[in-house]
């Protein structure tokens, strides 16, 4: 019979509840919590137990995922009064799949230590529709030893899972990966605006793309609910200004020069102020379309990506 670890799992947002309902399809008993009540319901349906602290997670669980908002969430769930970290047995497991800030896994994960926890970071690339079949990408960092221990459990959560060397190494490609997307997301609107100002027909000039040298995984996925209206990708504009600060954030400690993130970086500060922290990343090209009075609506594109 295979042994199980059960797991805990805090924040169940976009993504934390599909990254925590395909641990419960793994067979894991799991136990979770979030500031809203309500976000548990389709686990408990499938058979999580709910607890009232995250406290509560943690004298439950072998292991303790989140999946949390910013640094100061992760900071709060982690070591704050009633914290995980106070409640989590010597010998388990965190795994953290926040996008998160290095410095602050690097410096959580010396609290953890002290009280003899081990600590991976594990955050995802692919998006909410990845993420509810399962498929996600998963970048891990931390000790490769840990690493296999929980291979299984990150495997059952997504696909592939990458292992990127110590910890911080996650966090570091994690914000590469959406540097490149919200890059190519901005230059995606403005390839559709020349095509609908071209006088081509978008649906049309979607295939094309999709087909041609200038694809891109944004383009394939983003400018589908783009061109249905619906900008509907299931990540906020706070979470890509947050991401984008942290590639800018980089660029700076590392001394290399990133002209087109920062850019774009002031571009989604821009369309977070238009829209609102909490509008959809993929709105950021209506920018645009609001500037020249022209939309990117075509017909036959998904509300939400499948
Ligand atoms: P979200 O805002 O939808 O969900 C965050 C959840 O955390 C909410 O349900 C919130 O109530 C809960 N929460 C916040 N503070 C809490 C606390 N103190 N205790 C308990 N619960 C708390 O965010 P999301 O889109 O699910 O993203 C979560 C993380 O994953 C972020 O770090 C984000 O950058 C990253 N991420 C998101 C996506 C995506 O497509 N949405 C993709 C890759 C990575």
């Amino acid at each position: 019979m295979v042994d199980h670890p059960k797991v805990g799992f805090i924040g169940l947002g976009h993504l934390g509840l599909h990254l925590a309902a395909s641990v419960r399809r793994a067979g894991h008993p799991l136990t979770v919590t979030d500031l809203r009540r309500d976000a548990a319901s389709p686990l408990e349906a499938a058979g999580a137990m709910w607890a009232d602290s995250v406290g509560g997670v943690a004298a439950a669980s072998d292991v303790v995922m989140t999946c949390l908002p910013s640094p100061g969430a992760v900071n709060a769930v982690v070591s704050g009064d009633g914290g995980i970290l106070g409640r989590m047995r010597p010998g388990s497991t965190w795994i953290d799949m926040s996008t998160q800030d290095r410095s602050e896994t690097v410096r959580l994960a010396g609290l953890a230590a002290e009280r003899d926890v081990r600590m991976l970071e594990a955050p995802v690339t692919g998006g909410v529709h990845k993420a509810a079949a399962g498929e996600i990408t998963v970048l891990v960092g931390g000790d490769e030893a840990v690493f296999e221990e929980h291979r299984d459990l990150l495997g059952a959560v997504g696909s592939p899972v990458l292992y990127m060397g110590p910890l911080g190494s996650a966090a570091v490609i994690k914000v590469i990966t959406n540097m490149l997307a919200f890059v190519h997301l901005v230059a995606a609107g403005e390839a559709l605006m020349l095509a609908k100002r071209g006088g081509l027909d978008l649906a049309r000039a979607f295939e094309a793309i999709r087909q041609s040298s200038g694809n891109s995984f944004v383009h394939e996925t983003e400018s589908q609910v783009i061109l249905n209206g619906s900008y509907n990708i299931g990540f906020t504009m706070d979470l890509a200004c947050k991401d984008l600060g942290f590639a800018t954030q980089f660029g700076r400690e590392f001394a290399v020069p990133l002209e087109l993130a920062g850019l774009v970086e002031q571009t989604f500060i821009r369309a977070r102020a238009q829209y609102g922290g909490g509008a959809w990343s993929s709105q950021v090209v209506k920018l645009l379309e609001d500037a020249l009075g022209t939309d990117l609506r075509a017909d036959g594109f998904p509300d939400v990506l499948q």
